[in-house]
Parts: structure tokens; sequence; C-alpha cells
């Protein structure tokens, strides 16, 4: 008996000492702090630079410790940090920008524009080298583009302080490294408005919570709620001339999209979120006007008071978040070929069949025809639709009616994508 219990402790080290092999030792080579890397990516449809702007540190770090390597192949760029001493590869995240999203606007073909970016990571105790690397649109690869080195004793790095927001941690579920921190950040609130805003950030989180399959996973997620507060109440309008002073600047009718709300200068966003644990943020505008935003790893911005609010939220998040792509395809957005049809996209719940085992093959019945013809009697079915990411051929979606195309429930594909992101901010290894 005691022998069996031995062996059965060697045989669980084992596997637990491979895991930990795979991945890399959080305390060997960073501090539980943040190295924040601002940046301008600046260009046009054609070539594109990114330029340091600065590097910072900030006093806390609440991403994962134990998966340090982006398990997820998502996102238009990836950051990575190689040991300068050894050359290990020692943390990668992806993400993609609004700066990339503008690139597939007709304005990109006449001008060249720039964008703020701020990038985080743990912060390296040894001196590192960052790669910044892009997508190339022709092949989905990625390809490094920026690189520095990173002296973790340089003056140059800014230690200061920034201003200090009231926060209010809407719920506490246990160490920020185990748990998707979640940041709820005021936009258009005045300083009398802060009673509202949250108001307007718990019923728009207890909304998202009554959601599959966030409602399972509540307890996986910190919130916290940034009391950020604006001279002016509102956002912009730029459209109907229609403008107000608020702390992040932000505005609809984004590449002359009325609905498209965005904030275009990232560094305020950051700048309010210094101190506080984030995996997410989701801005909060004060308005009730139909629309929002939502850019993976980036944020998800929404305003409180539409009647759809709540849902457009979640929708925006699901883009922030898990990477979802839109499922719906008519011709509402300034995007053009948005998506190449000769490669797979990266977004989970979207496929051209380039590489559709990478997708939710997995999830369909054997013998499903493709396309998948609508059946308005069993709107559960999963297939492979014909529509979506903007465009009604050559891109499929997994279920008819998605909340990433309407005002649907959460369709299975993009539940699971979600549970694994919620899977791999909490440390737990991907199923
Ligand atoms: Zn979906």
């Amino acid at each position: 008996m005691r022998f069996i219990n031995k062996y059965k402790i060697l045989v669980i080290s084992f596997f637990i000492s491979f895991s930990v092999q795979a991945q890399i030792n959080f305390n060997h080579y960073f501090e539980h702090k943040t190295l924040r890397f601002d940046f301008i990516l600046t260009g046009n449809k054609t070539a594109q630079q990114a330029g340091l702007l600065k590097l910072h540190q900030e006093p806390v770090w609440g991403g994962p410790v134990n998966i340090l390597i982006d398990p997820f192949d998502y996102g238009e760029y990836m950051v990575k940090l190689y040991d300068k001493k050894d050359n290990n590869l020692i943390y990668s995240k992806s993400l993609s920008t609004l700066f990339q999203e503008w690139v597939t606007t007709a304005e990109a073909e006449k001008i060249t524009k720039s964008y703020t970016n701020s990038i985080v990571t743990p912060f390296p105790r040894n001196e590192a080298i960052l790669v910044l690397e892009h997508r190339n649109r022709e092949n989905a690869q990625f390809e490094a583009f920026f690189r520095m080195e990173i002296n973790p004793e340089s003056v140059f790095i800014d230690h200061s302080p920034k201003q200090d927001h009231k926060i209010t941690k809407l719920q506490y579920n246990g160490d920020p490294s185990q748990k998707v921190d979640l940041v709820v950040l005021a936009e258009g609130y005045t300083s009398d408005e802060q009673q509202k805003f949250l108001q307007d950030a718990r019923r728009l989180c207890d909304s998202l919570f009554s959601l599959a399959p966030y409602d399972k996973h509540k307890d996986d997620f910190n919130i916290w709620a940034v009391h950020l507060e604006s001279k002016n109440s509102g956002t912009d309008y730029p459209g109907i001339d229609k403008w107000s002073d608020t702390a992040l600047n932000s505005g609809f009718w984004t590449f002359d999209s009325e609905r498209y709300l965005t904030i275009a200068d990232y560094l305020p966003i950051r700048d309010a979120i210094w101190n506080v644990p984030s995996d997410a943020v989701m801005i909060l505008v004060n308005s009730e006007k139909y629309g929002g935003g939502g850019i993976y790893n980036f944020y998800a911005i929404g305003t409180a008071d539409n009647r759809l609010s709540a849902r457009v939220m979640a929708h925006e998040f699901g883009h922030n978040f898990a990477g979802l792509g839109d499922e719906y395809f008519d011709s509402s957005t300034s995007y053009e070929n948005f998506y190449s049809l000769k490669t797979e996209p990266w977004e989970p719940n979207i496929t051209t069949l380039v590489h559709f085992e990478s997708k939710w093959k997995d999830m369909i019945p054997a013998g499903t025809p493709v396309p998948t013809p609508v059946d308005h009697s069993d709107p559960g079915k999963i297939g492979v639709f014909e529509g979506g990411g903007y465009i009604s051929k050559g891109i499929y979606r997994p279920q008819d009616r998605c909340l990433m195309r309407d005002n649907s429930l959460i369709c299975p594909v993009c539940q699971r994508a979600i549970v694994r992101m919620i899977d791999f901010y909490c440390g737990r290894e991907q199923k």
C-alpha cells in the first residue's frame, strides 16, 4: 500500500515536472511587476513601422504566471520577450490594434497615419530582447518588424506613479494571477456621475454573467471598476458636430461608421489603469447612443444607456477577450477586403475552409453538408453556414445565429473559445 502511494506520487510528480519544464519559471525571469511598452504604429495600405515612445515600470502584474507563452495563434500582432543571456523565449502575447483596422479602409490608400499603442509584459529581472511581429496578410504568418534590447536597470524606464483613481472591487474571487481580471473603466462620467457609473457597470456585468458560458464562470473573474472622471458628460458625436471634453476622448463615427465608437489614443487608457490588475479592459461610455467597438487584447467599448447596451457590450467583449470575429455579413462597415480568402482567418469562430481542421470541424456531425443550408426549425444546429466576416461569400460561420452576428445567444463554438480563454487566464491547462 505504501509502495503504491509512493509510486503514485512519483508518477504525479513526473507529470508535474514535465508540464512545468514545458513552461517558463516566472520567478527566475520576472518580478511581479509590469513592463509597459508604449509605441506608435505608423503607415498606410502598403507599409507600416513601429516606433518606441516610452518604457514604464508599473507596480502590479495580474496576468498568468504559469502560462507565459501565448497558446493561441490569434491577433494581428505578437510581442515576444527573449532572455538576452540564454536567448530563451520567456514571454509572448498577441493582440490586434485599431491601426490595423484602419489599414483596411479606403483612406489608407491615400494617406499615412499614426496610432499610439501600449503592450504590457511581466517585468524582466535580467536584460531581455523585445520583438514585435505582425501578421503577413499573404501567408498569415507572424513576421518580426521591431526589435529592441531592454535593460531593466535603465534610467530611461519611467517608474513614476500616475494619477490615482478610485477603484471599486465589483467582485473579488482571489489571486489575480489565477483569475481573469476584468477592468471596467469610466468614460464620459463627471465627478457627480460616479454613482451612476457604478450602477451602470454593475448592470452590464450582471447581464454579461447571465449569458452562457460566462454564467458558469463568474467565480473565475475579479472585476475592478475604475472611477476615471471626465470634465464633460458623454462622448464625441462628430457626424452631428457634438463634442465633449472627456478623459479618454472617445467618439462615434470611427472610419466614418456612425455606430463605431472607439478611442484612437491608447496611452490615457493605460495611464488610468496603471495600478490595477488587468487582463481585459471594458470601457463604459456615458451615452445612450447605439454602438461600440471591440479589438482583441486591446479594449472593448460600449455605451451604458441604449436599450441594447448590455448585448452590444457582450458582443464587443467577445472580440476583445476571446478574439471572436464578426459573424455578420451585411455591408455596414468601412472595411475593404478585411479578410483574405486565400488564408484561414485567425478568429476561432469564422473560417474560409482553408484550414478548417483548426476550427470547429470536431463539433459538427459527420455528413454535415458544406455549406450547411439554414434550417429555421433547428436554430441550434452547428454547421458551416456561408456568410460572415463582413462578406456573404467565401467566409463561413458555425451557427446561423449567434451574438457575434445579431442579438442572439452565444453559439457553442464561440462559447468554447471563451472558456478556453478563461482557462488560460486562470492558469489552467488547455483542453
Ligand atoms: Zn458564434
